[in-house]
Formats: structure tokens, C-alpha cells, sequence
């Protein structure tokens, strides 16, 4: 079973507008609400790929209730620990093309439920076969809670792809507790090692050698349209994709993180794994609706990925 976490879930709200006016009335009548987070958008991708996925994280609240109701409703399995406080919203506000967001900080966790959460944790750590963590972590968690649930991991010998960003990647690049695989993005790779890495061989190549990923087998850094560049061990590998035409590429990278976890739990080779995460990116790129994916397409696509050793 793939365990995904989503330690600060929300319901996102998507409002569709011709014209976004400041300062006045803006009505819209094509609502979407739907159960978000980058954990959840893991889970419906590795839904609908077939896998034996369970969702868990912490849920509160009204929005929590609606949460689990729409998991359910879709068949995922979930088991998330319960929190006082409640659940966010977080808004797009879709507008002349362009995305404007407004998110919601989130519960603050009181240390007794973070502390409920890894008893919960360690029990869903125990039944999985792999676990994907991704996003942030909300208000009340101290910024290494990834390293605990990584320690717990670790102990019972389960591979982990994390996506996260910021300080919370920071804390557990810092510590012994390392997941076998990260995905980040070239934003926050800069970010990370706090210069402009560059879509350029050289570039990567370096900045992926940086001391702060040893002992992390995978790195996968997610390119957009331009693919993604990889390293695996000692070997890095360059991802070239086809063009495609792109409806809404929000997510992409959470089907990504899909992809490999579901390759990892497959015993999928290095460049099979590679091929499957950016196929599936691409099949969410094209789809409106984030974290879903035409799976019809998908060997016309898989078939046309190159993937070398550089
Ligand atoms: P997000 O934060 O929205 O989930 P991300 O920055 O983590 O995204 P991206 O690098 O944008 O992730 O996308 C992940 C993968 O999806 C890419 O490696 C690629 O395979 C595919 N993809 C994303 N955008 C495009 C695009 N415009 N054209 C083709 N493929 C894309």
C-alpha cells in the first residue's frame, strides 16, 4: 500500500471570471470546490493508475468533514488524524489568463495532536510499502516534523519521496534522516541553495552534486515544458519531452511525484521511472482539472520521452 500525506490539506476554490475588478463586485457562477492540497493531488493521480493508495494527514473542522466526505465518494481509502482546529480554503482566482490566489494560513497544531499524529503515523508507516509527503507544514509543527516522520520511516526501512519546499526541505536536508527521493522544482532549488540554478547541463550538474543531497538516492528536478533532469546515485540523467498542448499545467508536478512513487513501488528501472513521473506531469497538463489524468494517452506519450545518461 502507498501512503501519500498531506499535513496541511485544503478546499481549494476555483472562481472563473472574464474580468477580475478590484474595489467592486465581482459575481462568478462557475464554482469548483474541491478537496486540494499536493498530497490529495498525489493520491488521485496514484487513484487513478490503480494503486493501493490510502490518504492521511490532519483534518478538522467542516471543510475537514467535506474533505474525507469527497474521498470517500471517490473510492480513496483515507485515515487522517483528527486536529481542533479547522481546515483552510484557498482561492484561485482564474482572470484573463492569468491565476491570482488568495491561501488561507491554515490550522495552528497543538503539540499533543502533533504528537497523536506520529503515534497514528508510525502505525500507517508500519502497513506501507512506500510513503510520499508533500507540501507544507502548517502553523504549530516545528520545522523538522518531516525528519520525525522521516526517522520513523527509516526505522522500519520504507522508502519516502518528499516534496516540499522552503524551510521545512531545509531542516530535513539538515538532518540524518534522509527520504530516498525529492522533486524539486528549479525555483526552489535556487531557493535552496541560494543561487540561480539554470537549466543548463553544467549548472545542474553542479548544483546537484552540492553536499547537501548526500546520502538522497534520487533527485529529481521537474523542468516544465523542458522535462525534467535526474540524478540517481552517481549517474545523472537528462528527460527530454515532447511539445504538447497544455490546458492547465497547476499539479503537474504532484503527478509527478505520483509517477515515481507508484515506479519505486513497481521496481520500475531508473529510466522507466523517469519516463512514467514526466508522462504523467504531462497528462495532468493537459487536463483542466488538477490531479487528474487521460490515461488513454498515455503510451503515444511515454513512447515519445528520451531519456540519456549525461
Ligand atoms: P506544480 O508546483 O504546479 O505541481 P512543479 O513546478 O512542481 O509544478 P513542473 O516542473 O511544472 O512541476 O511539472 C512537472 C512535470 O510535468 C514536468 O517535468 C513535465 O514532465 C510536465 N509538465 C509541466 N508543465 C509542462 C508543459 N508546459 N509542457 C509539457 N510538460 C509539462
Amino acid at each position: 500500500m502507498i501512503v501519500t500525506i498531506t499535513m496541511n490539506p485544503s478546499v481549494d476554490i476555483s472562481y472563473p471570471l472574464e474580468h477580475f475588478q478590484l474595489d467592486t463586485v465581482n459575481r462568478v457562477s462557475k464554482v469548483r470546490k474541491t478537496a486540494g492540497g499536493k498530497g490529495l493531488n498525489v493520491t488521485r493521480v496514484l487513484e487513478q493508475l490503480g494503486a493501493d493508495v490510502l490518504a492521511s494527514g490532519l483534518l478538522g473542522g467542516e471543510l475537514g468533514d467535506a474533505i474525507q466526505h469527497e474521498l470517500t465518494s471517490a473510492g480513496i481509502k483515507h485515515a487522517f488524524s483528527p486536529i481542533s482546529g479547522k481546515t483552510r480554503n484557498c482561492i484561485a482566482i482564474l482572470h484573463e489568463g492569468k491565476q491570482t490566489e488568495i491561501l488561507e494560513q491554515g490550522p495552528v497544531i497543538s503539540a499533543s495532536e502533533a504528537e497523536d499524529f506520529l503515534v497514528h503515523f508510525e502505525q500507517l508507516a508500519e502497513d506501507a510499502t512506500i510513503l510520499s509527503f508533500s507540501g507544507s507544514l502548517p502553523a504549530g509543527l516545528p520545522v523538522d516534523f518531516y525528519s520525525e516522520m522521516l526517522a520513523i520511516c527509516q526505522q522500519k526501512k520504507k522508502p519516502v519521496v518528499l516534496d516540499c519546499s522552503g524551510k521545512a526541505l531545509q531542516a530535513v536536508l539538515e538532518s540524518q534522516e534522509k527520504p530516498t527521493v525529492i522533486k524539486p522544482n528549479l525555483e526552489e532549488l535556487s531557493e535552496l541553495l541560494a543561487f540561480e540554478v539554470t537549466n543548463e547541463l553544467p549548472v545542474l550538474k553542479e548544483a546537484l552534486r552540492n553536499e547537501r543531497f548526500a546520502g538522497i538516492e534520487w533527485i529529481v528536478v521537474s523542468l516544465g515544458a523542458h522535462g525534467a533532469f535526474a540524478k540517481h546515485g552517481n549517474t545523472f540523467y537528462q528527460v527530454n519531452i515532447p511539445k504538447i498542448d497544455v490546458v492547465n499545467p497547476v499539479g503537474s508536478g504532484d503527478a509527478t511525484v505520483a509517477g515515481i512513487t507508484y515506479a519505486l513501488e513497481q521496481g520500475k528501472s531508473a529510466e522507466e521511472l523517469l519516463k512514467i513521473a514526466n508522462v504523467l506531469g504531462m497528462l495532468n497538463a493537459q487536463e483542466a482539472v488538477t490531479g487528474q489524468v487521460n490515461l488513454m494517452n498515455f503510451p503515444h506519450l511515454y513512447n515519445q520521452i528520451k531519456v540519456a545518461k549525461v
